[in-house]
């Protein structure tokens, strides 16, 4: 196991290998001073998180932050998220890092999105990003907060901002993709800053009420 640096804060692993994703956590969760000292699982463990084999985002989420939080022993936060289309019954939904299968980057899934709505007219493109976030401890203490960022699909990909299905995405509001916001930007709408801001919150609200140590 890698050797960690001094501590500043309570560890808090984030059990993601994907590092756009891991980064927009760790921003997210430094802007809400929960006093946590921000680990990615590279920093902490060998070990690769499990596949993702459940059939919602929440119990996604659940199970690779009580795998990170056993394989690490320390409390750990994950997500699961994706992009549901409605004109695509939903799709890519939780397959959304999966689609097209393994060696497809992010940008031939953004063209086969695009292609797969090439016939579907501007009031039929609405969209939305779901995340789930999940806190797990060692001691089997278990947290999860889910957020929503509702939108359309453009007719091209525009931008090179954030990462995955964002240079597609216009949320709602905006006249730009999502990956034509500031990282500050796209944090205050994002399916991700909602579903963290809220984990963050219960987290204040569940370490308030056990007390101190
Ligand atoms: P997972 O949560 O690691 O299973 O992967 C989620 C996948 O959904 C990512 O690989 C992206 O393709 C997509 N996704 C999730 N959140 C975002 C986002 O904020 N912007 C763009 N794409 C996203």
């Amino acid at each position: 196991m890698p050797a960690r640096p001094a501590s500043r804060g309570r560890p808090v692993v984030v059990a993601s290998l994907n590092r756009a994703k891991a980064r927009e956590i760790a921003s997210i969760l430094e802007d809400e001073d929960l006093g946590f000292e921000v680990l990615s699982l590279a920093d902490v463990s060998d070990s690769t998180p499990p596949p993702e084999t459940a059939t919602t985002f929440a119990a996604n989420a659940l199970a690779k932050a009580r795998w990170a939080a056993r394989a690490t022993g320390l409390p750990a936060i994950a997500d699961d998220s994706g992009l549901e289309v409605d004109a695509l019954g939903g799709q890519p939904g939780i397959r959304s890092a999966r689609f097209l299968g393994e060696g497809a980057s992010d940008e031939d899934r953004c063209r086969k999105v695009i292609e797969l709505m090439s016939d579907v007219p501007e009031g039929r493109r609405r969209a939305r990003f779901r995340c789930a976030a999940a806190f797990a401890t060692a001691e089997g203490e278990e947290l999860l907060a889910e957020g929503v960022c509702e939108g359309t699909i453009s007719q091209e990909p525009s931008g090179t901002g954030g990462f995955g299905y964002d240079p597609l995405f216009v949320p709602e509001g905006r006249a730009c993709t999502m990956a034509e916001l500031t990282a500050d930007q796209k944090h205050a709408i994002s399916h991700r800053g909602r579903a963290l801001r809220l984990l963050a919150k219960l987290i204040r609200e569940h370490s308030d009420a056990r007390g101190p140590g």
